[in-house]
């Protein structure tokens, strides 16, 4: 029998089960924190070794570290043959082992005392299972944002009702949330056999047998799709959705001991520096990153630039003299910080010389600069960034030009069209002050008696057994 925190009048033992990517672990760390410090669980957070990338083995060793309360499962998988997938992106990959190795979580469940479990989109059809014949609720925690949730609750519907006009996919008009254009849908979602694209489907079909789901959003950011989630208009006999957003930082970031970069932002004037980075995951085209350096320089702004030139930092050797262009390092000393290291984004989002934040906008980084109030030029490259996009500039986050191209497309955004933007940005009064109540907005959520607090106390409830208000 599974122990539960209720009936045997124990804390419930929560266990997370994140896939791979920062992107991902990232936000289940914070939801550990919280649950294990603020609201009354035992946490045990699944863990399998290698991790895909260093950002992901250093972030482990210091969130454990600095939060012993939080429990270690190792998780080993089944040996795992990627051939099969020749070509496909390495965190795609160590979704579809974690996938196949699910029905060995059930003998590691018994072996940890689990009461209920939070597991990720990207396991949600194989978990779930595993879950049922243990007798525990199977919770979601989803790591992007609630249009992203509402887009994969109802594409299994949008596909069946559009299979076989052979017109491919196009405009997805989620009911009660808003219609996601074509040229946003993530790539992936255009191929229906691409390994993403099958995930995807299989875990959208499922979320409605799961006991509830977390989302790392709030109210005021994103007002239709959690309501029309909450009320059960995008898919019918939906879960609780709990908007819990955005999960505080765990101030546990591993720390890059050769990296100068608060030091460098401390000497910059308030407001002065645009800050640049892609997130943790993918690589940008070599052509598109001149062209952004080339922008970034006419601009004439001060600029902190992280780049990463590979999908997996442990094979990025390049250095940033030959990505970036002849000179362009010497050119640009005196007002631009060009780094490869991990920077502790939160920090440098937090730091008063930050005035613009040029984004892929992954959601984390979409939910930090909403937590920062610091104004996005949006400049999304791949999955589900465009729609991400739209959120940030639906809700006076940032701007978006949407006619700029995906990564990997025909043509790339030229340097006087980013110069042009960076420049707009900068001098934008209006969007500075939005993005300035978007924070507001985003303290009030998390602080005692808001949407986001409130939805997490309502979720720790349900996990000790109680009864689920939202
Ligand atoms: N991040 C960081 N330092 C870096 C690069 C990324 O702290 O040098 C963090 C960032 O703050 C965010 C996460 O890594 O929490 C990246 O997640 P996001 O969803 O923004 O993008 P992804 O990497 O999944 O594309
Ligand atoms: N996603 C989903 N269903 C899945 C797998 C992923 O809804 O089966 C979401 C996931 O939350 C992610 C988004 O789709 O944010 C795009 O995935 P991608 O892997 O491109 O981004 P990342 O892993 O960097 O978040």
């Amino acid at each position: 029998m599974p122990s539960s925190g209720d009936a045997a009048g124990r804390r419930p033992h929560v266990v997370l089960i994140p896939s791979a990517g920062m992107g991902h672990l990232v936000p289940f760390g914070r939801l550990a924190v919280a649950l294990s410090s603020g609201h009354g669980c035992d946490v045990s957070l699944v863990t399998v070794l290698p991790t895909v990338s260093t950002a992901e083995s250093k972030h482990l060793d210091a969130l454990f570290d600095a939060f012993p309360a939080v429990r270690r499962l190792d998780f080993e998988l089944a040996p795992f043959d990627a051939s099969e997938f020749p070509s496909a992106d390495p965190f795609f990959l160590r979704f579809e082992a974690m996938r196949r190795s699910a029905p060995l979580l059930g003998p590691l469940l018994t072996g940890a005392g689990a009461s209920a479990l939070a597991t990720d989109i990207a396991l949600t059809s194989v978990v779930i299972p595993v879950a049922k014949e243990q007798g525990l609720p199977c919770h979601i925690l989803f790591t992007a944002s609630a249009a992203m949730l509402s887009l994969c609750a109802y594409f299994p519907t949008y596909l069946d009702a559009n299979a076989g006009d052979g017109g491919g996919v196009g405009d997805v008009d989620i009911p009660g949330v808003y219609r996601i254009p074509k040229a946003s849908i993530p790539q992936a979602l255009h191929d229906p056999n691409h390994l993403f694209t099958r995930q995807f489907v299989a875990n959208g079909r499922s979320l409605t047998s799961a006991a509830g789901i977390l989302v790392n959003t709030f109210d005021a950011l994103e007002p239709e799709a959690v309501a029309a989630l909450q009320q059960g208009k995008v898919a019918s006999g939906f879960p609780p959705v709990f908007a819990v957003g955005s999960l505080l930082p765990a101030s546990n970031q591993a720390k890059d001991p050769q990296a100068n970069y608060m030091e460098w932002l401390d000497a910059q004037p308030a407001r002065s520096v645009v800050y640049v980075s892609f997130g943790s995951r993918k690589a940008i085209s070599g052509e598109q990153l001149r062209e952004l350096a080339a922008g970034l320089e006419t601009s004439g702004h001060r600029f902190l630039w992280v780049v990463k030139s590979t999908v997996v930092d442990r094979d990025d050797a390049a250095e940033l003299g030959e990505l970036l262009g002849e000179g362009f390092l010497e050119r640009v000393e005196k007002r631009g910080l060009v780094t490869k290291a991990w920077v502790d984004q939160e920090e440098v989002l937090k730091h008063e010389s930050v005035a613009l934040f040029v984004s892929h906008c992954g959601w984390n980084s979409v939910t930090e600069a909403a937590a920062s109030g610091v104004p996005v030029l949006a400049l999304p490259r791949f999955g589900d960034q465009r729609v991400n996009s739209g959120v940030v500039a639906r809700a006076g986050l940032g701007v978006w030009a949407d006619t700029w191209s995906w990564e990997g497309e025909a043509g790339v955004i030229g340097a006087e069209e980013i110069s042009e933007k960076v420049k707009a940005a900068m001098a934008d009064e209006a969007l500075r002050r939005k993005a300035a109540s978007v924070a507001k907005a985003a303290a009030k959520a998390v602080a005692g008696g808001g949407s986001s607090h409130r939805c997490l106390v309502e979720f720790a409830r349900l996990c000790q057994g109680g009864t689920c208000r939202t």
